[in-house]
């Protein structure tokens, strides 16, 4: 007699940047195994594989391509699937910075985060459609998940940012001719980037420093000095403690 295989169940969720629904399944032991080796690896790109790998298991209907999907949506279902699987709690504690007659005070509380709290935050006012001088305008787009997550490790911040304008642009229209920025190499946007005036790269930086996120807000009283501390979870790597 062969084991019985055991029914998982199946949840539906609302991607944010859509509010297209899709059905999931929580992920299985084996899979959160390749999730904590690959954390404890810590080799970023083994991380990212294996975290795309298991979401893209757990889909169960819906036509999605996690390297074209907005970064927070990938962040989205992630956190999703950690309270379908896991739990919904996590466990975690702070130190608390306060200055008690200017000095740190230093004690350490507990907070219990609550992820299926989870929200995308947007800014109202960031646009697609950036102007950047007389005819010349530039239609954006949200960065994909690999691009957000691999941007980290030795380089500048200010490189990191150029990297993240470049993998940014949709296309530059200069008047009525149209340039699609998937017909030219990295290194030919970031020269473009690179030769725009600090006014214009402004522009441009504007729209990668206000890009959606996700948060997650707790509370957490500290026993040493007695603050109530408001807390913005945004660690996904920690959401395995
Ligand atoms: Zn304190």
């Amino acid at each position: 007699m062969t084991i019985p295989k055991i029914d998982v169940p199946i949840y539906d969720i609302t991607l944010p940047s859509t509010g297209k629904t899709i059905k999931i399944r929580p992920f299985v032991v084996k899979e959160e195994k390749l999730l904590l080796m690959a954390i404890e690896s810590k080799d970023n790109e083994n991380i990212i594989k294996t975290t795309k790998q298991v979401i893209n298991n757990c889909i169960v209907s819906g036509d999605l391509d996690l390297e074209k999907m907005p970064f927070f949506d990938v962040d989205y279902l992630f956190i999703a699937l950690r309270a379908k699987s896991i739990g919904e709690n996590i466990e975690t504690s702070y130190v608390c910075n306060n200055l008690v007659d200017g000095i740190k005070c230093g004690g350490v509380f507990d907070a219990v985060i609550d992820i299926s709290n989870c929200v995308i935050e947007k800014k109202d006012d960031i646009t697609m459609d950036i102007n950047i001088s007389g005819k010349i305008s530039i239609k954006m787009k949200y960065p994909s998940y690999s691009i957000m997550k691999m941007i980290t490790g030795n380089e500048s911040n200010f490189q990191k940012k150029i990297r993240i304008i470049s993998s940014c642009i949709d296309r530059i229209t200069n008047g009525d001719k149209t340039y699609s920025s998937k017909d030219y190499s990295k290194e030919e946007m970031v020269e473009f980037i690179e030769g725009l005036t600090s006014e214009q790269y402004k522009k441009l930086e504007s729209f990668v420093d206000n890009l959606p996120s996700f948060a997650i807000e707790s509370n957490g009283t500290c026993p040493k000095c007695g603050f109530e501390h408001k807390i913005k979870y945004t660690d996904f790597t920690r959401f395995f403690q």
